[in-house]
């Protein structure tokens, strides 16, 4: 009998978990599969580890690790992935925004579809506040269009995956870890299943506008070169332009004499390079600071508790 492992990163989220395990239970009891959940409480400020606790106590199947801080959703991912034992591992949003009744959909495209990983997409952004759609439209085109991983528009972190393509996943020992990045990186055989949004069912999304630009910028920080080169183009295309605005501005002194004007034009030019010079410093220091971070080459996160720790 096969076993799923299904890593469920969870911060702030005692309301969703007890529901989010019946449903589990529910879907997979139709299966025939073993069964083991890992909730990897991210630092959470409420009960979260309580419940996970509780949980465990009367499900042995449940699992959990506990951080010593919250880590973000990655690391979250990371360690379930790596505590996970079974021959097939499928990461879920603890808020049921990611159905479990997909799952069996999903195991029989991985063990008789000949994928190696069934993932999802969902095909509407309803419920999303407008600007942000948009942003998150451009940001996928942007990020496709400038680097080789193929990341979907849409897609969740929600999936099932074969033990090939964990594997696959964990040997990229990066500290900056975009996941909707690594998926498409590594390849494999995906399919992919689609299905309309779904509320959360309790508790509060964690992301903020801010947050996501800023998870934006790490992705296309950690899968693309491009904006260092978009950098040295500028230069180069700047260079030509004062190139030839050096021949223009000779020739037209040689021939009409050479009044003292263009104040404004100096101003305006010095400025326009100056902003030029401050944007590629920021973009070579931004790849510096990720290239800083990876090599302390400090841990991903730091576990507090895991289920282990109450058996002794
Ligand atoms: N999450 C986490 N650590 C964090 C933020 C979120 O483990 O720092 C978990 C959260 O508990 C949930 C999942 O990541 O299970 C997705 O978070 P959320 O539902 O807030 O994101 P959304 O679905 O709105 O994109
Ligand atoms: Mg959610």
């Amino acid at each position: 009998m096969d076993m799923i492992s299904i890593v469920v990163p969870c911060y702030n989220e005692e309301e969703s978990m007890p529901k989010f395990y019946e449903e589990v239970i529910k879907v997979t009891s139709q299966m025939n599969i073993e069964l083991e959940i890992i909730f990897v409480d991210d630092g959470s400020k409420d009960k979260t580890l309580d419940v996970a606790k509780k949980l465990h106590e009367q499900d042995t199947k449940v699992r959990f690790i506990s951080f010593s801080r919250n880590f973000g959703k990655e690391a979250g991912m990371l360690a379930g992935l790596e505590a996970a034992k079974g021959d097939y591992v499928a990461v879920m949003d603890a808020d049921l925004q990611d159905p479990p009744s997909l799952l069996p959909e999903m195991y029989e495209a991985v063990t008789t579809g000949g994928y190696d990983c069934a993932a999802t997409r969902r095909t509407t952004r309803k419920g999303e506040p407008p600007i942000r759609s948009f942003f998150a439209r451009m940001f996928y085109r942007i990020i496709n269009r400038i680097s080789d991983a193929d990341i979907v528009d849409g897609a969740r972190d929600f999936r099932l995956m074969s033990r090939k393509m964990v594997d696959a996943v964990l040997s990229l020992g990066e500290y900056n870890r975009f996941s909707k990045g690594i998926f498409g990186w590594v390849g494999f055989k995906t399919k992919w299943l689609e299905y309309v949004n779904v509320e959360r069912v309790a508790g509060e999304t964690k992301w903020s506008f801010w947050k996501l630009f800023k998870y934006s910028m790490e992705g296309i920080m950690a899968f693309s070169t491009t904006p260092l080169y978009i950098t040295s183009a500028m230069g180069f295309i700047v260079c030509i332009v004062a190139f030839i605005m050096a021949c223009f501005y000779a020739v037209k002194a040689l021939i009409f004499g050479d009044p003292a004007a263009g104040f404004p034009t100096m101003v305006c030019i010095m400025l326009f390079l100056g902003g030029i010079q401050l944007v590629g410093i920021g973009v070579v220091g931004m790849y510096l600071s990720k290239t800083y971070l990876e090599t302390k080459h400090r841990p991903i996160y730091i576990v507090r508790e895991t289920e282990e720790d109450i058996k002794k």
